[in-house]
């Protein structure tokens, strides 16, 4: 189970969204005021953030951008949501800062495989996470393996 923001102003795709989710097991959270949006992900701390790009007040890619910016929450994964998408857009949403674009009207499978992937990436991602011990015990068996611990205070 995971804890999923969707950032969302349509009713009807909101709903769709949480039901997708939670058919999958996971948490689903909802803001439709994308002005809110920051203020919600820093409490919730959520394991993803879908937003979707076409949003009044503050856009996709401003918020997508401010995440990023946020200590607390630049390393969250971030899944686009976009009914138009244009020559460029996916660059742009990329550069912005999601790893993930799927377009309007979702394939309900895509959706639901995209969602899987960055989760799973973002279990990779976690710095309190099994890699960090892999890595830690990489640096074990360097050099300095075996040798006292006399420089620990
Ligand atoms: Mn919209």
């Amino acid at each position: 189970m995971a804890k999923i923001l969707i950032v969302e102003d349509n009713a009807l795709n909101i709903k769709l969204f949480c039901d997708l989710l939670a058919a999958h097991g996971h948490q689903p959270e909802a803001v439709t005021d994308s002005r809110n949006a920051l203020e919600k992900a820093r409490s919730f701390e959520p394991d993803l953030v879908i937003t979707d790009i076409q949003l009044p007040h503050v856009s996709g890619l401003d918020l997508i951008r401010l995440i990023r910016k946020d200590k607390k929450l630049a390393r969250v994964p971030i899944m686009a949501v976009t009914a138009y998408s244009a020559r460029g857009d996916e660059e742009r949403i990329r550069g912005a800062g999601a790893q993930a674009y799927v377009s309007k009207p979702i394939s309900v499978v895509r959706f639901a495989q995209t969602v899987d992937e960055l989760l799973e990436s973002g279990e990779q991602a976690d710095p309190t996470g099994e890699d960090q011990a892999e890595w830690a015990n990489e640096g074990a068996e360097g050099p300095s393996l075996g040798e006292p611990g006399g420089e620990e205070s």
